[in-house]
């Protein structure tokens, strides 16, 4: 499958931000993408942001409930974001792990409730500083993506998105030899466990990618694209690392 390369503006954006949507829009009409592209803006945008795309880059959400409706105060189902015009859901952050204590039984929830919506689910796993440090990364990794990724999973309905904790948002990366482990050992428990399903499906990196890095990054083997936050603000910086996908992954 083509990389996907994934910008999740996380709580960010106003009404002005969607000129960054227009001015990606531009570039990629006068250089089409060698990867599928996506921006994940905050709900309050949604609708807007996919008017402006015009159909030119697909939208996500960047959370969702796991019930189709009900009395959840302030929070946003996988079929509203559907009907806004989303195609896909970032689920299981960890900023959501973090901030909102949510487990992998949960973020499994939240995947089958974007499958129920049609929406392709973006999970993300990932350890901490301390977890890698002691050695323990691929065991951590494992098991949250075990305990995230419920049966079902298909390569267009999932796409699964390795962002060690340490290096999102801190302009740390792991070396690409890191990466190219970990993205390994999720194919190999993927494999284990879907066939040539979990072969054929996407494995993104996340974790302060940008313009300087993106080339390197994307071309580790086993690297089916990047979720990107920081440098997907921007339509010149997010547009650049576009430009970077592998075709030939
Ligand atoms: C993210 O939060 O998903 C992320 C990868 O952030 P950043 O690129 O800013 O590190």
């Amino acid at each position: 499958m083509r990389q996907l390369i994934a910008g999740n503006w996380k709580m960010h954006g106003l009404g002005d931000a969607l000129g960054e949507i227009e001015a990606l829009k531009r570039m990629l009409a006068g250089n089409p993408p060698p990867a599928d592209v996506l921006v994940c803006p905050p709900a309050t945008l949604l609708t807007r942001a996919v008017a402006a795309a015009g159909g030119a880059i697909a939208m996500g959400g960047q959370d969702c409930h796991s019930e189709q409706k009900g009395a959840f105060t302030g929070d946003i189902s996988a079929e509203m974001l559907k009907d806004a015009g989303a195609s896909a859901v970032i689920v299981g952050h960890s900023e959501r792990r973090q901030y909102h204590g949510e487990t992998d039984g949960l973020v499994a929830s939240k995947a089958r409730a974007a499958w129920r919506a049609g929406l392709m689910a973006i999970i993300c796993v990932g350890e901490t500083e301390d977890q890698r440090d002691s050695g323990h990364a691929l065991h951590i990794c494992g098991n949250q993506l075990a305990g995230s990724v419920p049966d079902g999973l298909t390569a267009e309905n999932t796409a699964v998105a390795y962002e060690p904790v340490w290096a999102i948002g801190t302009g740390r990366t792991p070396t690409s030899r890191e990466i190219e482990e970990m993205h390994a050992h999720v194919r190999q428990s993927l494999v284990r466990r879907f066939g040539e399903i979990g072969r054929r499906t996407r494995i993104l990196y996340g974790g302060s990618v940008k313009p300087s890095n993106a080339a390197e990054i994307l071309r580790v083997a086993d690297v089916g694209g990047a979720l990107v936050g920081g440098a997907s603000l921007k339509a010149a910086e997010f547009g650049a690392i576009i430009a970077c996908a592998n075709p030939d992954a």
